[in-house]
C-alpha cells in the first residue's frame, strides 16, 4: 500500500453541487476482510465522472468494494451532463417550447409563445436540469458509499496512480486493484482555427454565446453539427451548415436524410456539402458586436456570419493520463484499443465510455462501465448487445435501430419495407406533425424484423418498441396482432407493417383484417 501523503481528498460530507475539497477522512470501511489490512488503497478506482464512470463505479459499490471515484473538473456528471447531451437536449426543448414550433402546422409560420426569445431564456430551463442531473449524481454515489475525489489522475504504475489535487500543490499517490478508466474525449483543435469562445465556438461552450445572432455557421455536419445547427434554424437563426462530405450523417437511412434534408431547408438552413473550411478568422470591429466571422471555403468561397460552430470531433482525453508510464497507448485520436471485456492491455485496467470511441453514446457507455467491473471481479454479466439504438435530437427528432436499406443491400439480403406517415395517424395531426415517418425494414419471407428509421416528433422514445420486437427476432406480425393505444404514435407500427405487408402481397389469414390508413 502507498504511503498517505497531507494531499487532500474530497469528502463526501456537506458536498454541495461541487465536489469539495477537505482533508482527507476515512469516509468508508472495508466491508469485506474485517480485521485484515487491505493490499490496496482501493479495490477499485474509476477516473472519470461521467455515465461510464459513474455506472462503473456503482457496481463496483454493489459488488461490495471499496471504491472511488476521481474527476479533474468541479463538478460531477462529465461532458455528458455539464457541456453536451444534457445542456444541447435542454436547449433544443426550450427552444421548440419558446418557439412555438411544434403549434406552427396549425397557427402559422410566425406563431411564436415568447417575443424577442434571448439566450438568458433558454439557460434557465438548461442551467436548472443540469444542477439537478448533478444532484443526482452525487447522490447515487454517496447512498452508494462511493468516495468522491476531486483531482486529475495520471498513472504511476500499472496499479498505482498519482492524484494531484485542485489547489495546485498536493498530490498524493493510490493503488488499487481495479482501474476503470473513463475519461471520456475532449473538442479537437485546429491551430488553424481560432476557436476563442467568443466568435467561434465549440460545441463546449457554444451555450456560452452572449446573445442570439442572426447568424451562424456550423462546420461539420456530424450528429452534434445537425443537432446545433437545426436547433438555431428553429429559432430563426440563419444557419449555414458546411460538411467536406456530400451528404449528412452517411449511418442514416437515405429517405430519413431526405426528410431532415427538406427540413432544415424549410428553416433556411444553407447546406455546404462537399466543401472544407480551409481557414477561419475573425474581423473584429472595434466595439465588438459589429465583429465578423469569416469561412474561406478550399473551393474559393467565403462564408461571412456572426458566430462560427466549429463540431469537426473529439479525440480521447487521455493526454493527462501518464500512459506511458504504466506501459498503455492510445491511436492517434487519443482513444485506447480494449478486448470485449473493455480489458486494456494491462491486467486490471479497463477503459470504457467515449475513451474507446465507437458509439460514443451517453447509454452505451453506462453500460460499458456497468459490465467492465462485472467483468473485473467476475460476475458474469452480458456484454453490451449490438443492437442498440442512436437518437438524434435535430429538429424534427430522428432514431434508428438495427440495418439500414444500405447495409442490407450490400449484404445481398432480401428486404421490403413498410412505411407510415404521421399525417396518417390520428395522433400526427393532432399534434400538428405530418412529415413524421416510421419506415420498417422486414425480411421479404420470414417477415423477420430488420430496421426501424423514424423522423419526427417522439421518434427517439417510439424506437424502443421496434427495439424490443428486434431483440426477440420477431416479424412484422407482431405489429399486425398488437393493440395500441389510440391515438398513439406507435399506431404508426401497425400502419408500416400492413403497408409492408402490401407490398409483398402475401397476406395470411391473420392479416385478413382491414388495414387502416396505409391501404
Ligand atoms: C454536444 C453533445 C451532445 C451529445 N448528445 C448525446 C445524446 O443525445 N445522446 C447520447 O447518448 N450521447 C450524446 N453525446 C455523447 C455523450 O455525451 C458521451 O457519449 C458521454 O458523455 C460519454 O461518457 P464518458 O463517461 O465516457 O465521458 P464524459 O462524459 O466525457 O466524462 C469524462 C469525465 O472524465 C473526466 N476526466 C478526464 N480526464 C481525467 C483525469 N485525468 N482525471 C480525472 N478525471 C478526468 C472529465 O473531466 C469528465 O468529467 C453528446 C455529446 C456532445 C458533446
Amino acid at each position: 500500500m502507498t504511503q498517505t501523503g497531507p494531499g487532500q481528498l474530497t469528502s463526501l460530507q456537506g458536498a454541495g453541487n461541487k465536489l469539495q475539497s477537505g482533508r482527507r477522512q476515512d469516509v468508508y470501511r472495508p466491508k469485506k476482510g474485517w480485521g485484515m489490512p487491505p493490499s490496496h488503497d482501493y479495490d477499485l478506482l474509476v477516473i472519470g465522472s461521467g455515465p461510464a464512470g459513474q455506472r462503473a463505479a456503482i457496481q463496483g459499490a454493489k459488488l461490495d468494494k471499496r471504491v472511488a471515484i476521481v474527476e479533474r473538473t468541479s463538478v460531477l456528471g462529465g461532458i455528458c451532463v455539464n457541456l453536451g447531451t444534457i445542456p444541447s437536449k435542454t436547449l433544443r426543448e426550450a427552444v421548440l417550447e419558446l418557439s412555438g414550433y411544434r403549434s406552427r402546422e396549425f397557427y402559422g409560420a410566425s406563431y411564436t409563445v415568447k417575443q424577442n426569445i434571448t439566450m438568458q431564456d433558454l439557460l434557465v430551463r438548461t442551467n436548472k436540469v443540469i444542477q439537478h442531473e448533478i444532484d443526482i449524481a452525487r447522490h447515487q454515489l454517496m447512498r452508494n458509499g462511493v468516495e468522491l475525489i476531486s483531482a486529475t489522475a495520471s498513472f504511476c504504475g500499472p496499479e498505482t496512480v498519482q492524484l494531484d489535487f485542485m489547489d495546485g500543490s498536493t498530490a498524493r499517490k493510490v493503488t488499487a486493484h481495479k482501474i476503470v478508466i473513463a475519461v471520456g474525449t475532449d473538442t479537437t483543435r485546429d491551430p488553424q482555427i481560432p476557436l476563442d469562445g467568443r466568435h467561434v465556438f465549440t460545441s463546449d461552450d457554444i451555450l456560452k454565446l452572449d446573445r442570439l445572432p442572426r447568424t451562424l455557421s456550423v462546420v461539420g455536419a456530424g450528429v452534434i453539427g445537425c443537432e446545433y445547427a437545426s436547433i438555431f434554424a428553429a429559432l430563426g437563426v440563419r444557419v449555414t451548415l458546411i460538411d467536406k462530405r456530400n451528404r449528412l450523417l452517411p449511418f442514416v437511412d437515405e429517405e430519413i436524410i431526405d426528410t431532415l434534408c427538406y427540413h432544415l431547408r424549410e428553416n433556411r438552413v444553407t447546406l455546404r456539402l462537399n466543401e472544407s473550411v480551409q481557414s477561419i478568422d475573425v474581423a473584429e470591429d472595434s466595439d465588438g458586436p459589429g465583429s465578423r466571422v469569416r469561412l474561406h471555403l478550399e473551393s474559393g468561397k467565403t462564408i461571412v456570419t456572426e458566430k462560427a460552430l466549429y463540431s469537426v470531433g473529439r479525440s480521447g482525453a487521455t493526454s493527462r493520463l501518464g500512459l506511458d508510464q504504466c506501459g498503455l497507448a492510445c491511436d492517434e485520436r487519443g482513444r485506447l484499443v480494449v478486448d470485449e471485456h473493455y480489458r486494456t492491455k494491462l491486467p486490471g485496467v479497463y477503459a470504457v465510455g467515449d475513451v474507446i470511441g465507437f458509439p460514443s453514446l451517453a447509454s452505451t457507455s453506462m453500460e460499458q462501465g456497468r459490465l467492465a467491473v462485472c467483468h473485473g471481479f467476475g460476475v458474469s454479466a452480458r456484454s453490451v448487445p449490438a443492437l442498440f439504438p442512436f437518437g438524434i435530437y435535430s429538429v424534427p427528432e430522428i432514431s434508428m435501430v438495427g440495418k439500414t436499406e444500405e447495409e442490407l443491400t450490400q449484404a445481398g439480403i432480401a428486404y421490403e419495407v413498410g412505411k407510415a406517415r404521421y399525417r396518417e395517424i390520428a395522433r400526427g395531426q393532432i399534434i400538428g406533425d405530418i412529415t413524421g415517418l416510421l419506415k420498417l425494414i422486414f425480411h421479404c419471407e420470414t417477415r423477420e424484423l430488420l430496421g426501424v428509421h423514424i423522423i419526427g416528433d417522439g421518434a427517439s422514445e417510439l424506437i424502443h418498441i421496434g427495439q424490443a420486437v428486434l431483440s426477440f427476432g420477431g416479424t412484422i406480425d407482431y405489429f399486425i396482432n398488437t393493440v395500441f393505444n389510440y391515438p398513439t404514435l406507435a399506431e404508426c407500427y401497425k400502419v408500416a407493417a400492413f403497408d409492408g405487408i402490401n407490398r409483398i402481397g402475401t397476406f395470411h389469414e391473420a392479416d385478413a383484417a382491414d388495414p387502416p390508413a396505409a391501404e
